[in-house]
């Protein structure tokens, strides 16, 4: 996929905030600093489109980007935040229902998980949720670069295996730092988008 242009669209907590413009979306999750920020900056190739976690004022609201005026990306806050209160994380759950549940033009999930470790409990469980759901679903496994090639089938087996993957979702290795895969994402985005 070739990516002709990029922009950030709008911020929403709330259904009647979403675009109205019934594009297909897709949906990027994942813990906070697992690298959904660098990946989506890595695919539509720009330095600052998405904030990653080291810039300050880094919000909690579903952040729509347009691709090509043709697709959303849909940066989806990340879970697993220790220290904020359960009535934050109450909400921040309740949002991410909403959107998951309710949105018709949502044409897949990328779970991020890092590909350096085990799932954790917040990213299987997500997973489990978007099976229940029926939404298309990629597994990425972030920040490969980090992992020795000769360790990386392991890893790979590992995470599968915690996860339970069933053999009709795709797990995709993937680094921002070198690209790795990401011929494979766009291929991916593209036939979800265009499905
Ligand atoms: P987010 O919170 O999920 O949006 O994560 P960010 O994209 O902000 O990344 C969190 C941290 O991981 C930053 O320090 C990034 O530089 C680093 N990071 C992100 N992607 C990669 C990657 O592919 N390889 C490596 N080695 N580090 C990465």
């Amino acid at each position: 996929m070739i990516i002709k242009n990029s922009e950030y669209a709008v911020s929403a907590v709330r259904e009647d905030q979403y675009p109205k413009d019934e594009l297909p979306e897709l949906a990027m999750a994942g813990r906070s600093n697992v690298g959904k920020s660098s990946l989506i900056n890595t695919f539509v190739n720009r330095k600052n489109l998405a904030r990653t976690s080291s810039q300050p004022g880094k919000t909690q609201t579903l952040n729509f980007y347009r691709v090509n005026d043709e697709f959303y990306l849909v940066d989806v806050p990340g879970y697993g935040y220790a220290r904020v209160s359960q009535k934050k994380r109450q909400e921040f759950g309740e949002m991410i229902q909403d959107y998951l549940e309710t949105r018709a033009n949502l044409e897949g999930i990328l779970i991020l998980v890092d590909g350096r470790h085990e799932p954790t409990k917040d990213d299987i469980a997500m997973y489990q949720y978007a099976q229940y759901l029926n939404i298309p679903i990629l597994v990425v496994a972030t920040k490969i670069d980090k992992v020795k090639r000769n360790q990386r089938n392991k890893s790979i087996a590992g995470i599968k295996k915690a996860m339970n993957l069933r053999p009709e979702d795709e797990l995709l290795t993937f680094s921002s730092f070198d690209k790795t895969n990401l011929d494979k994402l766009s291929t991916w985005i593209e036939d979800k988008v265009n499905a």
